[in-house]
């Protein structure tokens, strides 16, 4: 489905809205609506329950969102955890400098795709793609440009070189999108963190910040939780919670967000162990998305080949957003640059005693961190389709459907009395609700023909309807049905809860 019905549809029927919409919004901060915040939960519990409570080595923890500022120049955060950017002086607009960049390169990827997609026409099933690719001159003339442009981009971003990414840009004639013109600022650094001030310091000294990753509430934590727990390395501290980033231009809706939330996972182990378990949560994250029935083809891995400061090796599970492959979630073999610089700021140890080779050590860190939103956006966007199908009478029609897996449907079943003005089927309807309710979360709906609830149904991600009829009265069974078969079966109100239970539950998929 094309993006922007993907959003409108999420609008409608109250998965997210725009934050503060009455006031035209807050640009990048959205909400989360009735449907949205119960998908949402959902798929932070899938998350919460395979990473904590299916692993005997991995404990929870919520830290604050406010944390000591030297945490922050520890980390490296305050000096490095900037962006490039530009401003253009007509339109006033601020871009990315380093997405401007991008940006023409992507224009010539999509030249070249053009010309792959004409030739396809032309040579017809005896076309070979990697062929035309490596022998097309047109082509590979173009895809030296990008590669000769990605280089310059890396080393000036790796450089921090502001003057090298502004010659880049007038070197490559790049204008603004929004008034076409080439008059540009200055590239300059731009840190990402929202600061705020503490109430009773004044100045630097009670300057504070909204963390802009969950990750550091960890690492400060790491000896508390290893003593409370009398954990032994290896093992890890996951923790789900607010992130905040003051990104430079946040597009495409919940994608990039300026408060969003992380769901992290710090896995400790022994020095030089590292990149098997680097190895190990590359390919566990993978299976994880895999488990929730997100097709493979939708899935790559991508490697960095530019390091941050504190990582040895890096890599991002890419999801095919409907605006292309786009990072989903990072596993990044982090060594111990994290723990070695708050021991270094803080002047207190954060080594771990290893029994078996009677030492002290810093622990290395494996990283695994996804974004609860994009995860969120990457569901949506994969299980709403338009369909067409047999309606009442039989005859086609279309109908919008969001395929969700069952474990992180918003509603696992609806309860739908046939018909509304007679007492005896909504009273049996609501005895079933309440019922059911015990054990999952269950909508009653009694509004409109029974063909409009259940695409109500469908819109939201529904996996079952219950219908109880006049001979629900007779012999105490109810039609469910099966939102993507379109099967319905009789079953006994009895056994509703086993039959339906078992089918929606987290175990499924765990
Ligand atoms: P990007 O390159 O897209 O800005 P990143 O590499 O800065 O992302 P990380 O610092 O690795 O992201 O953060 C881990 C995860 O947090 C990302 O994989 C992503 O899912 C999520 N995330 C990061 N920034 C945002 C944002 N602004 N809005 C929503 N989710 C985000």
């Amino acid at each position: 489905m094309e993006f922007k019905s993907i959003i409108s549809h999420c609008k409608e029927y109250g998965f997210i809205y725009q934050s503060s919409e009455i006031y035209d919004g807050l640009a990048a901060v959205y909400d989360y609506g009735p449907y949205g915040v119960e998908l949402k939960n959902n798929i932070k519990q899938y998350w919460w329950k395979s990473m904590v409570q299916m692993h005997e080595n991995i404990v929870g923890i919520d830290a604050a969102i406010f944390m000591h500022p030297k945490t922050w120049k520890a980390s490296g955060h305050v000096d490095a955890f900037n962006d490039p950017l530009v401003d253009n002086k007509d339109s006033k607009k601020r871009y990315r400098a380093d997405q401007l960049v991008e940006g023409y390169c992507e224009k010539i990827e999509n030249k070249i795709k053009k010309d792959v997609v004409k030739a396809q026409k032309r040579f017809g099933d005896s076309f070979d793609e990697g062929q035309f690719r490596s022998t097309n001159q047109r082509i590979l003339d173009r895809q030296a440009e990008i590669d000769r442009v990605m280089g310059l981009l890396g080393t000036h971003m790796k450089n921090g070189d502001m003057a090298g990414l502004k010659q880049l840009i007038e070197d490559l004639e790049i204008a603004c999108p929004e008034s076409g013109s080439r008059n540009w600022t200055d590239v300059r650094q731009f840190n990402l963190m929202f600061n705020t001030q503490l109430g009773n310091i004044a100045g630097e000294e009670g300057k504070l910040y909204l963390r802009p990753e969950t990750a550091q509430g960890i690492f400060v934590n790491f000896l508390n939780v290893q003593k409370t727990t009398r954990q032994k390395i290896p093992f890890g501290i996951a923790q789900i919670g607010k992130a905040f980033r003051n990104e430079i231009v946040a597009r495409q809706f919940i994608f990039r967000m300026r408060e969003f939330e992380q769901m992290e996972m710090q896995f400790f182990v022994k020095p030089g162990t590292e990149m098997e378990w680097y190895k190990h949560w590359k390919a566990t994250r993978l299976q994880w998305h895999k488990n929730l029935g997100v097709p493979e083809s939708k899935l790559r891995y991508h490697d960095h080949d530019n390091l941050a400061h504190y990582a040895n090796a890096a890599v991002d599970i890419e999801y095919e957003f409907p605006f292309g492959f786009r990072e989903l979630e990072g596993i990044h073999s982090r060594t111990d640059f994290d723990l070695t610089s708050h021991q270094e700021l803080s002047g207190k140890k954060l080594q771990y005693f290893d029994v078996e080779e009677n030492k002290n050590y810093v622990p290395y860190v494996v990283e695994t961190s996804i974004g609860c939103d994009r995860m969120f956006l990457a569901q949506v966007s994969l299980a709403l389709q338009e369909e067409t199908v047999p309606d009442a009478n039989g005859k086609e029609s279309t109908r919008t459907v969001m395929k969700l897996n069952p474990a992180v449907a918003p509603i696992k079943c609806a309860v739908l009395p046939l018909l509304k003005n007679k007492e005896e089927l909504t009273n049996a309807a609501a005895d079933v609700t309440k019922e059911l309710k015990k054990s999952m979360n269950v909508q009653y709906d009694e509004k409109d023909t029974i063909g409009r609830r259940y695409r109500r149904q469908d819109a939201v991600g529904t996996p079952y309807c219950v219908t109880v009829d006049f001979e629900t009265l007779e012999n105490h069974t109810v039609t469910l049905r099966d939102r993507d078969s379109l099967s319905q079966e009789r079953v006994a109100i009895a056994d509703l809860p086993k039959i339906v239970g078992g089918k929606v539950g987290m175990e499924n998929i765990l």
